[in-house]
């Protein structure tokens, strides 16, 4: 159970490939609201890394704040449509194709770290290695934020996700032009043996995040938080976490 569970939640990289050629449902096409307000709030400090930045609007936003900015992310076409959304939007912001668990191989560190929905795809095993790489390029005293979705958000419903894919705005148009044997599972891995509630991002509880970021780093918070999506109104539950590294 526990591991169809861990399989169902992972999306690896042609998965997002596919979901970025559409317009996957987290990608808003603006700011997070929780980003807005760190940033009006004067939490975000420095030069700033969003790790997991997709199409870059959280990244593009703290740039058009003023903030040096780089964005990392596995999926080609995510980081090109960021690249084309800067030079579009005249900013300034330096966006790499990378795995976040190779983040050390930058080389450099940041003031700043920002996480808008990229912890939550890791399985167990990768969160060890992520919190590992987070710690290569953030500056002793800077702060991780992770926005993540928790145990409290309520069920993805099977027909609102299956409108969505099926909404030519979407995903249908770019499914259609796909050879006849590929399928929906593809894109979703045991899409069709999933039961009600259990695809969707992993839902993490605060003691997972307490668990992974025990050793060397200081929890400044974890306060309740909502995640857009564009998956229609009901509220998306997540954590906002502010941990700093000693
Ligand atoms: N932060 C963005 C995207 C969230 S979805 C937003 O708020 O819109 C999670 C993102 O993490 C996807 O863009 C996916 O391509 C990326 N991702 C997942 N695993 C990754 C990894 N190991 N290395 C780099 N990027 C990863």
């Amino acid at each position: 159970m526990r591991e169809q569970r861990e399989e169902s939640n992972t999306m690896r990289i042609p998965n997002f490939e596919l979901a970025y050629r559409g317009t996957p449902p987290w990608d808003i096409g603006r700011p997070q609201k929780e980003y807005i307000q760190l940033e009006q709030a004067g939490e975000i400090v420095g030069s700033a890394l969003d790790v997991g930045c997709g199409t870059g609007e959280n990244a593009l936003y703290l740039a058009e704040q003023g903030h040096e900015v780089w964005g990392i992310d596995f999926t080609p076409t995510a980081i090109q449509k960021a690249q084309e959304k800067a030079a579009q939007r005249h900013l300034t912001a330096t966006f790499r194709v990378l795995n976040v668990l190779e983040l050390h191989t930058l080389g450099r560190t940041f003031d700043t770290v920002i996480d808008s929905g990229l912890f939550h795809v890791f399985g167990d095993e990768e969160r060890p290695l992520f919190v590992d790489n987070l710690a290569a390029v953030i500056r002793r005293g800077g702060t991780y934020f992770m926005l993540c979705l928790s145990e409290l958000a309520p069920k993805l419903d099977y027909g609102k996700l299956k409108d969505f894919l099926s909404n030519s705005d979407n995903l249908k148009d770019f499914l259609h032009s796909l050879p006849d044997s590929y399928e929906l599972k593809d894109l979703m891995p045991n899409f069709d043996k999933l039961k009600e509630g259990e695809y969707g991002p992993r839902r993490v509880t605060q003691a997972e995040i307490k668990k992974s970021f025990h050793d060397g780093w200081r929890i400044n918070y974890i306060r309740q938080a909502t995640m857009e999506s564009r998956m229609g109104p009901g509220v998306r539950l997540g954590w906002l976490s502010s941990i700093s590294k000693e």
